[in-house]
């Protein structure tokens, strides 16, 4: 069996990895670069339990579980280890200090204050997600896999329109049993090819420094200029930098992954908003000022399944703030899917055909 997968981002690797590791062919087809997109540029912050109570627990436990089980058996290194995560108040208008009920580590600045403890390491994990990405598709290819630079412009049928059996990568038909769309917030590019629900793009800056604090991840409410609240996030990061995001964009999602850019002003306005927190992190050399999309769904649940009505299509996408912590559980529940037997997380909560079943009159 031959498995195509659109988007070489942490989704579709995984998915090469977990059907690699069943010995069946995989072929991600990427436009821009493994990597390229938010599964290069995001925090890789993991969290056990932080989707409790919500459809996504099942997937989120697992896949935390799959992330200790990768690091521990794959021999590559992708900065995989558990941290302390601390929750900050920061005000560059009024005295935090009532606020502070634990010690603050030492390179944070006197106006931010530490409100608690919200993760141990028994709950809370990082990754850098760029090699963790990178990892999975190696991984993937030593077991089979391979990678196709392309460019997918849309999918090949059978001849009654009933069945997927390819796609259309730089014009031409590269066939294969099954496709899977996971192209991030591209895979609204699949809603002129197949009946898919929209898949929309949601734009975050983001700031590597060239700094090594103390390891904590940092969630911080920062009460910005002009009474503004933002929520940065710092991951201090085991290669000796430190990333930061927090700062969201208003430009529509280019088509090309290539043209996503950082906005005018926008890169500079983080440094500062990171100074304010932590002034000797936010004075460091800045190695990478980038902006990326998280694929975000109307119901802001992932699409994990297969596509209504077209045997041999699936997509998997939509994982918006936690594609990083739910690739791995992802990858498995779709290479078991695939495969044809049980999964072992239940899938039904990120059927597609959910979207259908809350507004029946729906064409995607
Ligand atoms: C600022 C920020 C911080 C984040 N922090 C975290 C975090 O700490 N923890 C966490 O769990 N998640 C985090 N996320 C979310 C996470 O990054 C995303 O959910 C995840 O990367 C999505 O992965 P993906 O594979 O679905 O999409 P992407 O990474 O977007 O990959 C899609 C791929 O498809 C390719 N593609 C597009 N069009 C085509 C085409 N026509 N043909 C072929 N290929 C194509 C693109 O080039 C791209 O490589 C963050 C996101 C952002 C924006």
């Amino acid at each position: 069996m031959k498995v195509l997968i659109c988007g070489g981002g942490v989704i579709g690797t995984s998915i090469a990895y977990f059907l690699s590791q069943r010995n069946i062919e995989a072929v991600v087809v990427e436009r821009t670069g493994v990597a390229n997109a938010a599964s290069g540029k995001s925090g890789g912050f993991l969290a056990l339990d932080w989707c409790d109570g919500s459809p996504l627990a099942p997937l989120a436990r697992r896949s935390f579980a799959l992330h200790g089980e990768l690091a521990a058996t794959l021999d590559r290194d992708w900065g995989y280890r558990r941290v302390d995560t601390l929750g900050v108040v920061a005000s560059v208008q009024q005295d935090t200090s009532r606020y502070r009920n634990l010690q603050s580590p030492d390179w944070l600045g006197a106006e931010s204050a530490v409100h608690g403890q919200i993760g141990t390491p028994d709950t809370t994990a990082q990754i850098h997600p760029a090699l963790f990405t990178q990892a999975m598709m190696d991984a993937a290819a030593d077991k089979g896999a391979s990678l196709v630079n392309g460019r997918v412009d849309g999918i090949c049928f059978s001849p009654d329109g009933a069945r997927a059996t390819g796609a259309i990568v730089n014009g031409a038909a590269l066939h294969a049993d099954a496709v899977v769309i996971a192209m991030g917030p591209w895979s609204i590019l699949a809603c002129q090819w197949l009946p898919l629900p929209a898949i929309y793009g949601s734009k975050g800056h983001s700031l590597v420094f060239q700094y090594e604090p103390t390891p904590e991840s940092l969630f911080v409410e920062l009460e910005w200029q002009a009474g503004q609240m933002r929520s940065p996030e710092i991951n201090p990061r085991p290669d000796g930098t430190t990333y930061v995001c927090g700062l969201p964009g208003d430009d529509p999602l280019p088509v090309d992954p290539a043209n996503v850019l950082p906005e005018p002003g926008a890169c500079e306005t983080l440094r500062q908003m990171t100074a304010s927190i932590a002034p000797e992190l936010g004075a460091s050399a800045i190695l990478a000022e980038q902006a990326c999309y998280r694929p975000v769904t109307q119901d802001g649940l992932p699409l994990i399944g297969a596509v209504p009505g077209i045997a041999g299509a699936y997509i998997a996408t939509g994982h918006n703030v936690w594609g990083m912590l739910n690739g791995p559980a992802t990858g498995e529940a779709m290479a078991e899917l695939i495969a044809g037997g049980e999964t072992r997380v239940n899938l039904r909560p990120f059927d597609p055909v959910r979207m259908a079943a809350q507004d029946p009159g729906a064409i995607f």
